[in-house]
């Protein structure tokens, strides 16, 4: 049995009917990650004293191995945002998603790599190094959850939880052809995990499969105490939405992201797509979203300004490392120059200078008004249609080391993924073809604040009747 190329519920269901251990489930992944993981870097540790599940069968995803990604606390491990400054930190408490899936029976495996605190689009920006693209070790995996999107990709774990505050979870899926899930800001408890962007942030799963996204869902979402953005808007089942059926569904097109820009592989992948939900009855029409091309200068400003505040709690005196020097001004410079990577000390500058006197008003202040702007422009489009498709990302994966040197470059990458951001909605990245390269493609699935379901519902359909996301890089097929 090809035990890597089951979905998660799939494997619970056979340690259920005794096809499958539970012991051998995860000694057969650990030997998996030990055997790939070099070639991948999609782990940054692996557990060798995972902790076992209590023997009720608990959930629909029980015994299934899971990663995560390494800025989501987790009791008594370490946990390092892929940043020298928080190099032997160890959690002394559990997020509370990770409290969710212990109690559900899932089994973590490890933590997984990332662009230092989230900043990238590449998983270049870590100090352990890139995580590279499973399809092709050249490319990059797409940040800033890139371990986590490789190793799902790869067969390391059916699942993994990410993180995204612009895109870091659907942009990576699109890069390694998985799953990535960014439910609406504050469905799912953020308590434990490290902020970036507070007003952004969202905790979310990848996988290959949307049934296993569902359950997952369903598992980690819902109001917390500890979480005062979470919200108190009622839990609906995820997996209920798991049907084939979008006959007469209105998806909307919006036109300024069919632009010049818009690699011609990828435009080809999506139009194909968007045959097969034409054929299943849905109503397909243009529209427009005139205020797109505001939106990555305008969660640069938000998201810098928001991370230059979330950061400052890294003075070497409560977390991590703490260098030596002759009096408490000296170390936090100290610690801070030589822990920060490069790309967190350009979005430090960049958010201190937004947020100080005299820039407030141009830079701050201006970025709010226009995040309002286009939030109201969703809620438009959501008066007359169900869902917006887009692509994911403008192009494929992009080869090791072609941007990161070039930051502008970099932050376009992420044009497609972050209004959503910006507007709190919830969206998913689903696999809809290859380059001729052999590079995956990713296809963008936008609904209104609480309407996974939708999403769910479009991406089962979808999945229904195509393979992309069962087809494995072939190095680890
Ligand atoms: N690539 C974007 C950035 O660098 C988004 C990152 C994220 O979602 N964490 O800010």
């Amino acid at each position: 049995m090809e035990i890597h190329k089951l979905s998660g519920w799939e494997i619970s269901q056979k340690i259920k009917n005794k096809e499958l251990t539970l012991d051998k489930v995860i000694s057969f992944f650990k030997e998996r990650i030990k055997k790939f993981n070099p070639q991948l870097n999609s782990l940054v540790s692996l557990f060798e004293d995972v902790e076992f599940p209590s023997s009720e069968f608990s959930s629909e995803l029980w015994g299934v191995p899971i990663l995560i990604k390494d800025n989501i606390c987790i009791k008594n491990r370490e946990i390092t945002c892929a940043s020298k400054i928080l190099k032997g930190f160890i959690s002394c408490y559990d997020a509370t998603v990770i409290e969710k899936i212990k109690k559900a029976g899932l089994v973590i495996l490890g933590t997984t790599n990332m662009d230092e605190f989230a900043f990238g689009s590449s998983c270049e920006n870590s100090c352990y190094g890139p995580t590279l693209n499973p399809y092709n070790k050249q490319y990059v995996s797409g940040g800033s959850s890139g371990g986590s999107a490789a190793g799902v990709s790869a067969g390391l774990s059916p699942l993994a939880l990410g993180s995204d505050t612009g895109g870091s979870i659907r942009q990576p899926a699109s890069f390694c052809g998985v799953v990535g899930f960014k439910p609406t800001y504050g469905r799912i408890s953020r308590y434990g995990l490290v902020a970036f962007g507070s007003s952004l942030d969202v905790i979310g799963p990848l996988a290959r499969d949307i049934r296993d996204i569902a359950y997952l869902l369903e598992i980690i979402s819902g109001w917390d105490a500890k979480d005062s953005t979470s919200s108190l808007q009622e839990k609906k089942s995820f997996s209920s939405a798991l049907e084939d059926n979008i006959k007469g569904l209105k998806i909307a097109l919006p036109k300024e992201y069919f632009v010049a820009g818009l690699n011609k592989e990828v435009e080809e992948s999506i139009k194909e797509a968007i045959k097969v939900f034409e054929s299943k009855g849905a109503y397909i029409s243009e529209i427009n979203l005139p205020h797109t091309e505001y939106a990555v200068p305008c969660y640069y400003i938000l998201s810098s300004s928001e991370a230059s505040s979330n950061l400052s709690r890294f003075d070497g005196i409560r977390y991590g490392a703490r260098k030596k020097a002759k009096d408490l001004i000296e170390v936090y410079k100290k610690t801070r120059r030589e822990g920060f990577g490069k790309e967190a000390k350009r979005r430090i500058m960049l958010g201190t200078f937004s947020l100080s006197s005299g820039y407030y008003e141009a830079y701050y202040l201006k970025a709010l008004k226009v995040r309002s702007l286009i939030k109201k422009e969703f809620q438009e489009v959501f008066k007359y249609y169900q869902a917006i498709i887009t692509p994911t990302s403008p192009t494929p994966p992009f080869q090791i080391g072609e941007r990161v040197e070039d930051p502008l470059s970099m932050y376009l990458s992420d044009v497609y993924t972050i209004p959503s951001n910006l507007s709190g909605i919830p969206s998913v990245s689903l696999p809809c073809g290859f380059t001729k390269e052999g590079l995956p493609v990713g296809l963008q699935i936008m609904a209104n604040h609480f309407s996974e379901d939708i999403l769910i519902k479009v991406s089962f359909s979808y999945q229904s009747v195509t393979n992309w996301h069962k087809i494995y890089p072939k190095d680890y097929d």
